[in-house]
């Protein structure tokens, strides 16, 4: 019987590539975005190029009755959902004395209250099934700190304590729940930054290039193999913090 994930923002980026590994994988894939939905659309039609069904959601993870549209959507459809990645994302970077309250909010909202949402929803089912694998897309941020960033870290740390949490709550129910930690990643969030600030990451990484190797390590967390992992943070950061 063939398995469904949903992953969350897959429309570019990281998102996109752990959609298609995942149909690579054999998962029938769910998506959602907030913005436009044709490169949501071009995700789901070279997800399907797999031998997979797929679809997208235009919903917001950071709003429950969307995230509700995105399980009742995947169910109507699938019938189940046996993996949830949590991937959806954003940036809103400022020192902290210019860092205004709805900036700091929005990204907590946006990054950590998302998977509260998302799996609030999941674990019901994945209970009942006894079976479910839930990965968080954190960050090297989330374990390291960042100048400009207090937003983003605190959510992405955040989102490691929400993993350990759920990973014990969990874990006799049949439900993994893992982290994943990127480094510097080439999407569109990184090739916002201004050059001074991608060379100076470059001195801090050792294996001296950025990375494109996130889909990989979500793949190994959502398979079987993996039933013996939970609770963990897997850094994928070219040894940028060890
Ligand atoms: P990205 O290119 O900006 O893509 C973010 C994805 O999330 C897009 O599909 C975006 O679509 C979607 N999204 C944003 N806000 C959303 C919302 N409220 N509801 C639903 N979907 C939403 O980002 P990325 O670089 O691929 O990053 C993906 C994840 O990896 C993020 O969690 C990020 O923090 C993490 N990460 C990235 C790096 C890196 O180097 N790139 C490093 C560490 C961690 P819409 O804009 O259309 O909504």
């Amino acid at each position: 019987m063939s398995k469904t994930a949903i992953v969350t923002g897959g429309s570019r980026g990281i998102g996109k590539e752990i959609c298609l590994r995942l149909a690579k994988d054999g998962f029938n894939i769910v998506t959602c975005c907030t913005g436009d939905a044709s490169k949501a659309d071009a995700t789901i039609n070279a997800c399907k190029e797999f031998g997979v069904d797929a679809m997208a959601v235009a919903a917001d993870v950071s709003n429950a009755e969307d995230v509700q549209k995105i399980f009742d959507a995947a169910k109507e459809k699938f019938g189940s959902v046996e993996v949830l990645v949590n991937n959806a994302g954003i940036t809103k970077d400022n020192l902290m004395l210019r860092m205004t309250e709805d900036d700091f909010m929005k990204v907590l909202d946006v990054n950590l209250k998302s998977a509260f949402l998302t799996c609030k929803v999941a674990t019901k089912d994945m209970m009942r099934a006894k079976y479910g694998r839930i990965i968080n897309i954190s960050s090297v941020v989330g374990l390291m700190g960042n100048a400009g960033q207090a937003n983003y870290s605190a959510s992405k740390a955040g989102l490691i304590g929400f993993t350990k949490s759920l990973a014990k709550e969990f874990g006799a129910k049949g439900i993994t729940v893992n982290a994943v930690a990127p480094g510097f990643i080439e999407t569109e969030m990184t090739d916002a930054l201004p050059e001074d600030v991608k060379a100076n990451y470059m001195t801090q990484i050792p294996r001296k290039r950025l990375g494109a190797d996130i889909a990989a390590a979500v793949s190994f967390l959502a398979s079987d193999d993996a039933d013996y992992i939970t609770g963990q943070v897997l850094s994928v950061d070219g040894g940028m913090r060890m």
